[in-house]
């Protein structure tokens, strides 16, 4: 076992490479290295298929294992076995003649398994496609096609009295070979064919797959806009023909970063090579696509989470072969392979959709910037609102930054102001000042946002005799009450529940629901409103692909109205003719027990507020909140996302956090406390005893996690820190060596989780 770990450590690559653009091809070597898809973490040696030419790393390979058959990863081939030989196993078959990747991306990907402490077979897995991990071919198989032959003197007037042989004869003489599927589409049958293939008027031929799909032609339809100074500068900085290098570009809402990527792209695919977008989770819109696609004139391919198996490897085909001039995809969709890689640009950097929560927990936006730094070629990182990670790299002057601080066209900034819940009556949440305004921007003929982070029809569930209020069963929370359908539902684990008619504590009917979600001000808002429609958008009123856009489409249409909704309002898209923005409860974010609430607070209403005044019209943004002295909230009235930023990273600074410091938790699982309690307890002594082998490791735990039960699981953490990416790297290859090796009981389960978001 260390010996596999010596291989995934710093000198890995020179195990398997000779210079970074070649893959080493066996020669004399007797032992197959393979990653194979498996929790551990260890690489397993293999004997060669007999009488079969060696195959070349990065191609998969089918081996026993175990009782099973599976398909790995052939890494590399090893002189000798820290295994008997004749405790070894044959491989059973070599299923690809070139590697899946290229040399650069199967590097970046053992970099993650190493930098994310992660089992490398298992890491392959993430990165794959499911068809192409249980062995589609890496190209589409060629098809027989059936084709017309030039007939003997004679023959065709044989067909006169045949008019429908005649017919599909001519249909294959007029488009060329078919095949059987695309012959029955035209309406004809097999039978028919067969009548002239016995004629000898036409054969079967396989296709060679540049048939299959003539490669688009790319044209670039001029843009409509002419790019600002700033817009322009950023443009002359990124360039695609220096290779390697990363640009922060930090424009504020309606800068125009969007017309940015687009010019950076089509220099790139003027150039003859690809470009990889990547898009938070919930800006992937169809509407997205065809903005790319009428720019572009050429399929864009995109790849997410609602796609099926099919779909994804026809996208990860398209990518690979290079036939997909431009891909836009969410997180997983960083690991694409690319025939001609031109350029990496992630939109909305900053968005906690790009860090995976489970098994592989990668950052997208970080395997980027490694990923186009092994391709050598640019990656851009855009938002309003960087992540205090990429701001500070910008400050350090390890990233390009690039800033765009004016609104593109007309549009000018919002102006921005707090109003004071404490001292104002308040109706559902909405105080009478804003009240006052909303009927003001209403009676304008204007839009209206009202932004609100908690969807569901009431946080709580609470007795009015008792005091008891609902939680869940299985985690440390509130139920939220849903009204249609009518249930209490948690937001943690998606345990559901009927709302009972009667206490269950104490048995009397005086049940009620506190606070107010998206749902309950909906109905609120109609009742006040009518008749200005009141659009919701959160997470239940958009499900179904095509739901959010026929939202946005009806928004769009301009008639005055009230949108509500939660974080996906906030998130990029344009609603012209909306004039005001409130967000009705700051405070949800100012008390968070995360040391990144702040800057998600502050990210976020800073992203809500640039939805505002973006056409001509000028914009207003109001913030409720019960503590109007916070000096976080006040500095946003007055200074720039930057400004704020920059005086929490001080306070970072000062408190050794991330991205001053590096951060990773071990977190532990358990269904039983006791034993997650005792589990976590030796961890920490494990680690403590590493610690006194490596400086400048700092420990903090084991101490349970913010939510101490979530799906019925017993949650605890142990905090490491280390202002030394090598030393911190050092100690956790250790740190998960010894505990894997230890005995880890049934019940519990143990994660590392490397440059963790969050802290929950
Ligand atoms: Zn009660
Ligand atoms: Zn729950």
């Amino acid at each position: 076992m260390l010996l596999a770990f010596q291989l995934l450590s710093g000198s890995f690559s020179n195990h398997l490479f000779t210079d970074t653009q070649r893959f080493v091809i066996a020669s004399s070597s007797q032992f197959l290295r393979v990653a194979v898809p498996t929790p551990l973490r260890r690489v397993f040696d293999y004997l060669p298929v007999v009488g079969v030419d060696a195959p070349v790393a990065g191609t998969r390979i089918r081996v026993p294992f175990g009782r099973r058959q599976v398909i790995g990863i052939l890494l590399g081939f090893a002189e000798s076995s820290s295994w008997p030989e004749k405790q070894l196993k044959p491989a059973l078959e070599y299923l690809d003649s070139e590697p899946l990747f290229s040399a650069e991306l199967f590097q970046a990907l053992l970099w993650a398994s190493d930098y994310y402490q992660h089992p490398v077979g298992d890491t392959f897995a993430t990165a794959l496609p499911k068809l192409i991990r249980t062995g589609s071919p890496i190209e589409p198989p060629a098809k027989i096609r059936y084709r017309a032959l030039p007939p003997e003197q004679g023959l065709a007037s044989q067909l006169a009295r045949a008019p429908r042989q005649l017919e599909l004869l001519e249909n294959l003489t007029h488009s060329g070979p078919l095949t059987m599927a695309e012959i029955r589409e035209a309406g004809f049958d097999r039978a028919l064919l067969k009548q002239l293939e016995d004629k000898g008027l036409t054969e079967a031929i396989l296709a060679d797959r540049s048939e299959e799909k003539p490669g688009p032609d790319v044209t670039v339809a001029a843009s409509s806009v002419r790019p600002n100074a700033e817009q322009i500068s950023a443009l002359a900085a990124i360039t695609h023909e220096l290779g390697f290098q990363c640009s922060l570009l930090d424009g504020v809402t309606g800068s125009g970063k969007t017309e940015v990527y687009m010019q950076a792209i089509a220099k790139v695919l003027e150039a003859g090579k690809q470009c990889l977008l990547l898009v938070p989770e919930i800006g992937l819109t169809p509407q997205n696509l065809r903005r790319f696609e009428q720019r572009f004139n050429c399929p864009v391919v995109a790849m997410h989470s609602a796609m099926t198996d099919r779909e994804r490897l026809l996208a990860w085909r398209a990518a690979r072969s290079g036939w997909a001039p431009i891909v836009i995809g969410t997180r997983s969709a960083v690991f694409l392979p690319l025939a001609n890689p031109g350029i990496i640009i992630i939109d909305e950097e900053h968005d906690a959709s790009f860090k995976q929560q489970e098994g592989l927990r990668y950052s997208a936006r970080d395997f980027a910037v490694k990923r186009a730094q092994l391709e050598n070629i640019p990656v851009v990182l855009g938002s309003a609102t960087p992540s205090f990670e990429s701001l500070n790299n910008a400050l350090a002057g390890k990233f390009q930054h690039l800033k765009l601080s004016q609104r593109a066209g007309p549009a000018s900034a919002p102006k921005i102001s707090l109003i004071d819940m404490a001292s104002e009556p308040v109706k559902e949440g909405i105080s009478e000042a804003l009240s006052v305004k909303i009927d003001k921007h209403l009676q304008q003929g204007n839009q209206v946002l009202l932004f609100i982070n908690r969807r569901g029809y009431a946080p709580v569930l609470q007795c009015n005799s008792c005091g008891w209020h609902c939680e869940c069963r299985h985690c440390n929370a509130s139920m939220t009450v849903h009204a249609s359908p009518p249930s209490l539902r948690c937001h943690h684990c998606e345990a559901r529940t009927n709302i009972p008619s009667h206490c269950p504590n104490c048995q009397s009917d005086k049940i009620s629901t506190m606070g107010a979600g998206t749902q309950k001000l909906e109905q609120f808002l109609d009742k006040q409103y009518r008749p200005v429609p009141v659009f919701r958008i959160d997470r239940d009123s958009t499900r179904g692909r095509e739901a959010f856009a026929q939202l946005t489409d009806k928004i769009n249409q301009g008639e005055p109205s009230v949108l509500l909704g939660t974080q996906m309002l906030a998130k990029g898209h344009h609603f012209p003719n909306v004039t005001l923005v409130a967000i009705l409860d700051a405070d949800i974010g100012l008390f968070s027990p995360d040391f990144r609430g702040q800057e998600q607070m502050i990210q976020t209403i800073v992203q809500v507020a640039g939805r505002a005044g973006r056409a001509n019209k000028m914009g207003e943004v109001v913030i409720q909140t019960r503590y109007a002295k916070h000096p976080g909230l006040n500095s946003l009235i007055t200074q720039s996302y930057e400004q704020c930023a920059k005086s929490l990273l001080q306070e970072r600074q000062l408190s050794h956090m991330p991205p001053f410091t590096h951060l990773c938790l071990l977190r532990i699982e358990s269904s039983v406390a006791q034993q997650g309690v005792r589990f976590a307890r030796q961890c920490f002594e494990t680690a403590f005893h590493l610690q006194q082998q490596e400086q400048q490791i700092e420990l903090i735990g084991p101490l349970p996690a913010p939510m101490e039960r979530k799906a019925g699981r017993f949650r605890f953490q142990l905090h490491i820190k280390s202002a030394s990416r090598p030393r911190l790297q050092r100690f956790l290859q250790a740190l998960v060596v010894t505990i894997e090796g230890g005995r880890t009981p049934s019940q519990v389960r143990w994660s590392l989780d490397v440059d963790a978001q969050d802290l929950l």
